[in-house]
């Protein structure tokens, strides 16, 4: 295994195809860059087409044997995977970090909550059961069982780039599904690394097959079109996720897609404001605000606009920001160029529309993508942010007078993953979360995402769920057997 070192960091940088490390069948190779500094800091194997090939036949060949392999035993490698990386957190969050940029004390709460995909899911794997019933006429015993898919197409994003792995590989293996995974071509260290890990905790070979590549739609589509890979799961954009479930439809494969966000965070008139203001610091700032749960449009009742602002940009112009590996970092770069002007072009189209920035608003100089928390007030409802996701720390502000009005101004978008509310009348709280059209709902919290529970979105935001009871359901068919009463 060629792998590259440096002070904090070793991951393998080759495609790990049929349990074995190697070179793209070109011999191309790709950068992995610092979005800190924008330095170059490894070079990876960029697989082509015959090298997706390759990994698609590995997983083939690997399906029967894995999905025969007892519960039990696919069970306890899930579990030891688990506790490697947990033994490993500090490296693995020093590559998040060098590949991603998020500070090092998020990556280590990413790998904490990555890994523990992985212990949920070795406990799922042990309880998957059928029904038993009989037909009305009580003539004929009906008995379901369940059964992997079958070989499955993994494809991820960058921004969590352990824990969106683990979600999708620690459900398909406990299914008994293998799989061919291509992680985002701006973090493939990490899912490297994790493919290690799962090497090392025995997933035989040909169980987990990783492709890095620049070459996605290449790659993926000829895993699309090939005919041999019964279900896809991806997590990315929801443009992106529309081109897959076109290519599934040819040839009828399941899928499930967690696609784009674009969360409302509502203050009412009675909420807390100290605890919305914390609410909206984990929301909006998770992750620098590069995430699909991330608040993306703030609804705060007119009789508390000032306060809430007042209070969150201090808040948010006190972070430290920073490149991830430095001590007392909290906020990261962005993850590039690209993603840093998309910030900036929305925030100058917001401010262009009478918006105020009370922190933050324009792109420092100097090395590395980063982009200072930002609080905008007095935005226009047709400014662009309020349509698309920001994906980066800016928060926009508009405020409201009724719940009627605030109900139809969160739902005035094609997406429906995850809404916030605070208020302190419960009866509020619970009709304002059943009339949002959402996945997921955050009652004077910040923070949804959990591995027992189920994380998806409704509208274009997706389809199906990761995590939780039913996380594990993607990766299963029913069968039925018609048994006549003798
Ligand atoms: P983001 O905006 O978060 O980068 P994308 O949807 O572009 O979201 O990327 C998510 C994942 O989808 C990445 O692994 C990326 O390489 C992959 N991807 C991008 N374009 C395609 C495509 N045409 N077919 C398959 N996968 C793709």
């Amino acid at each position: 295994t060629s792998s590259l070192t440096r002070p904090t960091i070793t991951a393998p940088t080759e495609l790990f195809i049929g349990g074995e490390w190697t070179a793209a069948a070109s011999d191309a190779r790709f950068d992995v860059i610092d979005p800190a500094s924008g330095e170059v800091i490894a070079s990876v194997a960029d697989g082509s087409i015959d090298d997706a090939e390759k990994a698609m036949a590995a997983a083939v060949a690997a399906a029967s044997d894995w999905a025969a392999t007892p519960p039990r035993a696919r069970s306890e490698i899930l579990r030891t995977a688990y506790e490697l990386i947990m033994a490993r957190q500090e490296e693995l969050a020093a590559i998040i970090t060098a590949e991603m940029g998020k500070p090092l004390a998020d990556a280590r709460g990413e790998v904490a909550y990555g890994a523990e995909f992985f212990r949920w899911f070795s406990e799922e794997g042990v309880r998957i059961s059928g029904d038993h019933t009989l037909t009305g006429d009580g003539k004929n015993r009906i008995v379901v069982t369940r059964a992997p898919v079958g070989p499955c197409i993994l494809v991820t994003p960058w921004n969590f780039p352990l824990a969106m792995g683990t979600r999708k590989i620690g459900p398909a293996l406990a299914a008994g599904c293998t799989v061919v995974f291509k992680p985002a071509e701006q973090t493939p260290l990490t899912a490297l690394a994790l493919a290690r890990i799962l090497e090392d905790a025995g997933v035989p070979t040909g169980v987990v097959n990783v492709v890095t590549t620049t070459d996605a739609s290449g790659v993926v589509g000829s895993w699309m079109r090939g005919g041999a890979a019964r279900k896809i799961s991806f997590t990315g954009s929801t443009a992106v996720g529309k081109i897959l479930l076109e290519q599934a439809a040819s040839t009828v494969m399941r899928t499930s897609m967690e696609l784009g966000g674009n969360a409302p965070f509502i203050v009412m008139d009675d909420a807390d404001v100290g605890r919305a203001v914390d609410g909206a610091m984990v929301a909006k700032m998770r992750n620098m605000g590069e995430a699909c749960t991330a608040a993306n449009r703030f609804f705060v009742h007119r009789s508390v606009t000032a306060q809430f602002a007042e209070q969150l940009a201090e808040r948010m112009g006190a972070l430290t920001v920073g490149a991830g590996s430095a001590h007392g970092t909290e906020v990261g770069p962005l993850i590039d160029d690209a993603g840093r002007t998309k910030v900036q072009t929305l925030v100058d189209d917001a401010l262009g529309r009478g918006a105020r920035a009370v922190v933050g608003g324009a792109a420092p100089d100097g090395p590395g993508y980063f982009y200072p928390p930002t609080v905008l007030t007095d935005v226009d409802a047709a400014s662009d942010l309020m349509s698309q996701e920001i994906f980066g720390p800016v928060a926009a502000i508009v405020p409201f007078d009724t719940e009627d009005e605030v109900i139809a101004l969160a739902n005035d978008t094609e997406w429906g993953l995850v809404g916030y509310v605070f208020t302190q009348d419960i009866d509020r709280a619970l009709r304002m979360g059943e009339r949002l059209e959402v996945g997921m709902v955050g009652l004077n919290t910040g923070l949804v995402s959990n591995p027992a529970a189920p994380f998806g979105g409704v509208k274009q935001s997706g389809l199906g769920r990761e995590g939780g009871k039913v996380g594990i359901d993607e990766f299963l068919e029913y069968k039925y057997f018609a048994i006549p009463r003798g």
